[in-house]
């Protein structure tokens, strides 16, 4: 297990916010009937990803830590603590906190060590960007859709995460400017992962990507691992997944 020593460490306290346990008046859930008490809701997040098999504390601590209702509208509110996706605009949705954890932790199993630069393709709101900031130390997060890169950057502001970089571009492309990456993780899903993102992983890193299964299971799509071994790849198709589409462009 690849235990941060010092982790939790990089949210930024000094607005008074976002403290695990005893969140500051979030203005925008109290209006909406979540209360003060977001954090024993978290809380209560947490406990079910554990239940769910969800063993990295660190991951865990990300996932207590990130108010995941600041990244929904306000009507959502509510139901920001159930494992369920919600709509974000645009025809995207955030993925489901279960979803969130596995993946984080898919990525930091596959990494001997803290994780290093990471890429994330499809900011959407911005959420996962957050949790990812918790865990690696530059995340490199890339967004197709203006509307939402503006949203995610408006969601985040509180958070003041100094190691988060929000990009605005196609992410079929990946970034190369970041590469290598110790890992690259996709809240879209393709036919297949682009050979950009192989290209622009580090030996040693993982991918982590919903891909349609193929022609025997026509719409479906599972969680598929990429691991760029000094051998050369290795790949692993896991459980099946339900992400919104990759597209290629901006828009
Ligand atoms: N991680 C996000 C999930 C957003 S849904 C969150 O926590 O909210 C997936 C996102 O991927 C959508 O916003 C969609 O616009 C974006 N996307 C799809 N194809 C893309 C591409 N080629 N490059 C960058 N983003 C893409």
């Amino acid at each position: 297990m690849n235990k941060r020593p010092s982790f939790p460490a990089r949210i930024d306290f000094s607005a008074g916010q976002a403290k695990p346990g005893k969140p500051a008046p979030a203005p925008n859930a109290v209006s909406q009937g979540l209360g003060m008490d977001s954090g024993a809701v978290r809380m209560n997040m947490v406990r079910k990803l554990a239940g769910q098999g969800i063993t990295d504390a660190a991951v865990l601590s990300a996932m207590g830590l990130i108010e995941r209702h600041r990244f929904v509208d306000s009507a959502l509110v509510n139901q920001a603590y159930e494992d369920t996706s919600l709509p974000i605009g645009l025809g995207q949705t955030i993925s489901k906190p279960g979803v969130v954890a596995r993946m984080a932790e898919l990525l930091r199993q596959g990494v001997s060590g803290p994780l290093g630069r990471v890429l994330e393709i499809g900011t959407g709101c911005g959420y996962q960007a957050a949790v990812l900031s918790q865990l690696a130390t530059e995340v490199y997060s890339i967004e197709r859709l203006r509307g939402l890169h503006e949203k995610a950057r408006v969601n985040l502001r509180h958070l003041r995460l100094a190691n988060l970089h929000l990009l605005f571009g196609d992410g079929m492309l990946g970034y190369p400017r970041g590469a290598p990456y110790a890992a690259i993780i996709a809240a879209a899903g393709g036919e297949a992962v682009p050979q950009a993102w192989i290209d622009q992983l580090a030996v040693g890193g993982r991918i982590v990507a919903p891909v349609h299964r193929g022609p025997t299971a026509p719409g479906q799509q599972a969680l598929l691992v990429i691991d760029k071994t000094p051998q050369g790849l290795r790949q692993t198709l896991l459980e099946a997944v339900h992400f919104v589409p990759i597209k290629s462009g901006v828009a």
